[in-house]
Parts: structure tokens; C-alpha cells; sequence
């Protein structure tokens, strides 16, 4: 990156990449056209909108006409389980989610539980991961739609997806899938999966902020989210971001081309920094799944330490990390995601979430690592709990 800051934040949102944007800038001028335009140089910005859409849905197996056009993950999300449960209302009122999903998935099923639906929110284990058994014991004859994301963006824990589409798909109810932080990182087949819906975003594929996609697969009854044009297959009105289409189609269409360098290098790097932290900072548990993990997802619990402390003085050395996720600093409560696998409220409190990206290096790694040493001694040496613990243990 041009300034001296180690951006490792990357969960949160990705730097655009410069293809990207030189994709989009003739979007901005000359390309202004409304897709809908009776005349050629609309037709041209409705055939380069077609094309991205064919794009996407090639990128997960799927038809072009699955592919809906939203203003990102949280609005893909909102869409998908408040339409799902407007459509199919009348046969069932009950849904199955985790307790880890992101807030644009829990507050939507916090939303329908007042509208008189009934939430089943699934436990996970230590390690954030759903018990497929126990969610094929949830399901009931009124049970309508299941959300289980993909990966999560706090702990990098992937999901048996597959497993879960099986089941869903066994018992005849909707799966929908939040896939926003797993899009470009994992292969994803919508048909192999048995994936009816799933919530894509272009920020956090080093795309455009502001546009995303839901895939709905055929033959799903859902309602129109925006009422208005004829857009969307009439399903999401409004004049079509085409900018913003451009850029996620090219970030997607980068992505995937350099996916598996890419995630072999981040996971190389992840795989380092848990290492030496494991190795060189003691009363530090590692977050998340070992294994079925995200290739950029550090996330540890610092004992004896307050998280915010650690980001700030990270912060004074030009690192960006985050403890917990970003949407829930600034409140005073741990991240959901860290009590659902079983951490004591101080332990939650004490997290950091490194989430590395493509532009991130091991020597970078070796200097986040060398100041978190620091940091954390320093502000464990200012902690009375600590003091009180090494004095019960010597
Ligand atoms: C970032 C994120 C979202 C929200 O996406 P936006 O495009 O920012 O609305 C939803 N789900 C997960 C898992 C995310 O990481």
C-alpha cells in the first residue's frame, strides 16, 4: 500500500484493486448511459452489465438469471430471509440459524420473531462449528429456511456448506447461504451444494463498496425486495449501479483467476503468525477452527488483556487489526460470535482478529508479531489480574 500503514483489517473491507477501478472509471463518464435506454449507447451499457452478471454466475455455477444485483452483503442478506419468509409464510413460520451470523442476519431473524416467526438459533462448538446433526434435529414440519453462513468473519470458521445443502435439501427447505467473507477465498458450486440463495459482497473481494449480489436459484417463490422498475427481473428496482457491477465482475473475474496463489500465500503467512504467537506470547488461545479456516484468519484471545487497548497501541505502530468485528466496536459488549464458542466474557474482551490480505507480506507478519510481543507485555505488566495470577501460579 502507498502509505506506511500494514493494513491486516482485510475482513472488515479490502483495498479496491487497481484493475478494478480502470474497469469502472468510463462507467463514471463517457458510459453514463441508463442500461434501459431505448438507443445504442444504452444497449451498450445493458450488454456490459449482462456480461458481468454471466460472469458472477459462471463464477459459482449457476444461470445469468440467478444472479440479483444488491447494494451489498447486509442488503443480499436482509433480502433473502425477509422475502424467503414473506413467500413462504403461509406453509411455515419457523427459520434455523447460528448464533455466529453476522447482525445482517440475526437482526433480520430478530426482526420476524417480532413479526411472529419462530428463530431457532443453533449452538456452534469451541471452534465455531455447526453440529449438522443437531440442525437436522431442528428442523420441523413448519420449519421454512435455513441460514448458515459460509464462513465467518470473526473466528474464519468454514462451514459444512455442502453437508448442510444435503440436509436442507433432504427435509425440502430453503438454504440460504451468507458466502460474503468465502467468495474468491473457497471454491463455491451452488448445484454441487445445494445452495437455493447466497449473499456476495464487493468489498471484501477487493471490489466496490455498495454493491453486491444475492443468487437466488430458479424456482425459489421470493417477493420483490424494491418495488419500482422493471429491473432485476422485476425483483429490485432502481437504475442499475452500473459502475459498481463493472467493478465487482472484474474483482470476482481477478480474484478467482488468482485464487489459489493468493490463498496459499495467505494461509502460509496465517499459518507463521499463529505459530510464532503460540510459540512467543504466552496465555494466548487461538480462535476458530485450525483447519476448516479461512486462508487470512488470525484471531486470539490475549488472557489478562482489553482488546481496544492492544488496537490502539497496534494502531501507534501503523498495524490495522480489529478485535471482534468492526460493526461491533463502539459497544461495550464482546462479539457474540466469541461467547457463542464458549469464552468467558473477559477472555472475549481480550481478542484481536488479524485478517490478511493479498497485498500483506510475511515481513510484515514478522513485525506485527514482534510488536504484539511488546504490546502485550507492556500491557499486561499495568494489569492487576495478571499480577494476581503469577503470583498464585509462582
Ligand atoms: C461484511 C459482511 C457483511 C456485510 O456486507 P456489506 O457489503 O458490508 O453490507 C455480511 N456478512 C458478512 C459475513 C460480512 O463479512
Amino acid at each position: 500500500m502507498e502509505d506506511n500503514v500494514i493494513y491486516m483489517d482485510n475482513a472488515a473491507t479490502t483495498p479496491l484493486r487497481k484493475q478494478v477501478l480502470e474497469a469502472m472509471l468510463p462507467y463514471f463518464t463517457e458510459k453514463f448511459a441508463n442500461p434501459s435506454g431505448i438507443y445504442r449507447k444504452a444497449a451498450e451499457c445493458r450488454q456490459d452489465v449482462a456480461r458481468a452478471r454471466e460472469l458472477l454466475a459462471d463464477s459459482i455455477h449457476t444461470a445469468a438469471e440467478n444472479i440479483y444485483f444488491t447494494a451489498g452483503g447486509s442488503e443480499s442478506d436482509n433480502w433473502a430471509i425477509k422475502a424467503a419468509a414473506e413467500a413462504y409464510g403461509s406453509q411455515g413460520r419457523h427459520i434455523i440459524t447460528t448464533k455466529i451470523e453476522h447482525h445482517a442476519v440475526l437482526h433480520t431473524c430478530g426482526y420476524l420473531e417480532k413479526q411472529g416467526f419462530e428463530v431457532t438459533y443453533l449452538d456452534v462448538d469451541e471452534n465455531g462449528l455447526v453440529d449438522v446433526g443437531q440442525l437436522e434435529a431442528a428442523i420441523r414440519p413448519d420449519t421454512i429456511l435455513i441460514s448458515v453462513m459460509f464462513a465467518n468473519n470473526e473466528i474464519g470458521t468454514i462451514e459444512p456448506v455442502e453437508k448442510i445443502g444435503q440436509i436442507a435439501r433432504k427435509h425440502g427447505v430453503l438454504f440460504h447461504t451468507d458466502a460474503v467473507q468465502a467468495y474468491t477465498q473457497v471454491p463455491i458450486d451452488v448445484e454441487e451444494m445445494n445452495i437455493d440463495m447466497m449473499s456476495v459482497s464487493g468489498h471484501k473481494i477487493y471490489g466496490p463498496k455498495g454493491i453486491g449480489f444475492l443468487y437466488i436459484r430458479k424456482g425459489v417463490k421470493i417477493r420483490s425486495f424494491l418495488h419500482g422498475g422493471a429491473q432485476e427481473r422485476h425483483r429490485r428496482a432502481g437504475t442499475e449501479n452500473v459502475a459498481g457491477i463493472i467493478g465487482l465482475a472484474r474483482a470476482a473475474q481477478l480474484a478467482l483467476l488468482d485464487r489459489e496463489e493468493r490463498t496459499a500465500r495467505e494461509c502460509k503467512i496465517r499459518d507463521h503468525i499463529i505459530e510464532r504467537i503460540e510459540r512467543e506470547i504466552p496465555f494466548a488461545i487461538l480462535n476458530g477452527d485450525r483447519t476448516k479456516r479461512l486462508p487470512g484468519n488470525v484471531n486470539f484471545s490475549f488472557q489478562y488483556i482489553e482488546g481496544e487497548s492492544m488496537l490502539i497501541l497496534l494502531d501507534g505502530r501503523g498495524i490495522c487489526a480489529s478485535s471482534g468485528s468492526a460493526c461491533t466496536s463502539g459497544s461495550l459488549d464482546p462479539s457474540h460470535v466469541l461467547l457463542a464458542i464458549g469464552l468467558a466474557h473477559e477472555t472475549a474482551h481480550g481478542s484481536l482478529r488479524i485478517t490478511l490480505g493479498m497485498h500483506n507480506t510475511m515481513e510484515e507478519a514478522d513485525y506485527l508479531v514482534d510488536n504484539l510481543k511488546e504490546i502485550v507485555a507492556r500491557l499486561r505488566d499495568m494489569s492487576p489480574l495478571y499480577a494476581d495470577m503469577v503470583k498464585k501460579v509462582s
